[in-house]
Formats: C-alpha cells, structure tokens, sequence
C-alpha cells in the first residue's frame, strides 16, 4: 500500500513508519521538522518537508504521489504548552487538520487513521475508561484532539471519508534497535525525564503530587510501548481498507502504574538509585487514567505484546543511554 504519514519525523510517527516500511509498505513522509527529527526519517521513505498548513504544499504531494490511505501524527502534542499557548494548537492541530482533509477530499483520498489521545476524556467517569465515557477535556491539547475527531466525523458524513481515531494512554518505549525513540526538547514525560537521571542530566526526578486518592498517593497512568501502538495503526488502516467504519479506540495495556512505582522499576532496570523529590502537583492531571482496550482488541484484532513495565523502560533506556542528547 501507498500510505502517507503527516508527521513521520516524530517520535510515535516514525515508529509505526518503521514497522510500515518493514510490512512491505511503500511510505510518503511529510514533516516540519518543527518537533520531528530528519535523523528519524526512514531513508526508505519518500519525504517531502514541509507544513500540513500550507494547501499548495499537501496538493502538490497528494498530486504526485498515489496514496491510499494516511496515517496523520502531525501535531503538537504537549498539555501545558497547550495550557500557556493554546492557539498554537488550534493552529496547527485544527487549522492543520482541516488543510489535510480538504485536500484529501480534493484527491479522493478517503481513509485516515490518526492519533488521538486518552485527554479527550477529562477526569475520568469511571476506571477502566471506555470509548462511550464522556469527553470533557481539562486542556487545549484534549479539546483539539477531540475537534480533530469531530471534524473528521462530519467530512466523513459530507464527503463519504471514514477515519479511525486512536486514542492513546502513555505512549512510551523505543524502538527495539535502538534506533529510535524519544527525543523532546523540551523533554516533561516521566520515563524520559527518570532516566536524565541515571544519565548524569539530571540530579533527581520530581513527583508531582503525593497526595492523590491511589494507593501510594501519586498519579496512577496506562504506560503503552510505541511498538504495540504501531501495530495498531497497521491493524486500522487494514480495517479501513477492508470497508470498517469510520470508529474511535482507546490503545493501553488497561494496568496502572503509579509515579513511584515507575521511578523503582526505573531503579531495578538501570540500578541507578535515582533519587526522588515530591513537588506541587501539576495543574489539570488527572488521578487515574486506565484504558479499556477491549474494543480494539475485539474489533481490530490488537493485542498489546510488550506491556511488561520493566521491558518498556529497558527499551527506553537502551535509547537513552546510546542517545543521551536525542538524535
Ligand atoms: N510526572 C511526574 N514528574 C515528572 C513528569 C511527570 O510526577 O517529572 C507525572 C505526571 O504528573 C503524571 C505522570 O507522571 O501523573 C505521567 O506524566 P506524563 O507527562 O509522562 O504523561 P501524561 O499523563 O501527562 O500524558
């Protein structure tokens, strides 16, 4: 298959491009290198750099290129930069979305596949969280994600294009080359900022907030390695392509992990003793975040293989360690 994939520089993107490329798929990158890494750009894909905010741009690439389907990672993606600059992300999130589809619609490309995420849902009804809770984001970043799902609901309902929306827990892990992995700068997620510490860039990891309703009194969240959400972007596009609907699917392992028992398994995997200090809780997280994957695994066939906390953090230390710096 010809897949397109706004966003391929980045660190899921380039991931499930990775595994695209090594199914035999044939892959078009574009990318804006603004939070992408052209050192994660897969030398077997065809890449075209540039910005999902410019029609003339996506045209053209959609006018020499023969696509079937895309898979759409380009997007900012962090909560409290959404909280400070929030039409940063209806910009680039919405705004990018909409050029995306428009020109989409205008080359009869109508199957897309795009990461979505476990902040549409706000603080959660219930535990384990399922696709028919309620969304009532706490951020810019949830709530434009959400609209990205709605608009592409109301293309599709227009135009005749069908979407699946990926709704991802806590993306995380490497590559198990150890090739690729995360690389943000500035870095806020937990497994990346732990292991700055065992790497000398860091003198301790901070926990936001010791005084939550969980068993330990820290923030309880579904850690998913990037390689099972790869496959799970692969399943979608082979729904897709076998006539599913358009349809929404949260992607975790439906276990949590609390901050503390992350920072130990962080401890055991580098034997590092990683010295820990509680600060002020963040603004707008959530207590508990746990997904029913049910749905995803009974409709399109996932089955999260590399759920194990200690191989999630091994694969990221493997990263980090080779890769203190990013790329
Ligand atoms: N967290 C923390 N210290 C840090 C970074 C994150 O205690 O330096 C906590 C954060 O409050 C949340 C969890 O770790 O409860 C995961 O945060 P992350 O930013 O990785 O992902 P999010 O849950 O925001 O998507």
């Amino acid at each position: 298959m010809r897949i397109l994939v706004p966003g391929g520089a980045g660190y899921i993107g380039s991931h499930i491009v990775r595994e695209l490329i090594d199914a035999g798929d044939l892959v078009v990158i574009i990318d804006n290198l603004e939070t992408g890494h052209r050192e994660a750009v897969h030398p077997k894909a065809k890449f075209y750099q540039g910005d999902i905010r410019n029609r003339d741009f996506v045209d053209r690439v959609l006018d020499q290129e023969k696509i079937e389907a895309v898979i759409h990672f380009a997007a900012n993606s962090l909560v409290g930069e959404s909280m400070v600059n929030p039409l940063k992300y209806y910009d680039n999130n919405l705004y990018g979305t909409k050029v995306l589809l428009e020109s989409m619609v205008a080359h009869g490309v109508d199957k897309i596949v795009f990461s979505s995420t476990a902040a549409t849902y706000g603080e959660p009804e219930s535990i384990p969280i399922l696709e028919t809770d309620r969304t009532e984001p706490t951020n810019p970043y949830g709530e434009t994600k959400l609209a990205m799902e709605k608009m592409m609901k109301w293309t599709g309902v227009a135009h005749g294009l069908r979407y699946v929306a990926l709704r991802y827990f806590n993306a995380c892990g490497a590559h198990e080359s150890g090739e690729l992995g995360e690389a943000h700068n500035p870095e806020t997620h937990l497994i990346p900022l732990i292991l700055q510490v065992p790497n000398g860039q860091r003198k301790a990891i901070s926990i936001y907030g010791e005084d939550y309703h969980t068993k330990d009194g820290t923030c309880v969240r579904d850690y998913i390695h990037v390689t099972d959400l790869a496959q799970a972007h692969i399943l979608a596009v082979k729904y897709l392509m076998e006539g599913g609907e358009s349809n929404v699917f949260n992607l975790g392992n439906g276990v949590g992990f609390t901050v503390k028992e992350v920072i130990e398994t962080a401890r055991r995997v580098t034997g590092h003793p990683i010295p820990a200090e509680i600060a002020p809780r963040r603004g707008g997280d959530p207590a508990r975040l746990i997904a029913s994957s049910e749905k995803a695994q009974r409709v399109l066939g996932w089955k999260p293989e590399h759920g194990d906390l200690e191989e999630i953090i091994a694969s990221a230390w493997k990263w980090h360690q080779a890769h203190p710096n990013g790329y």
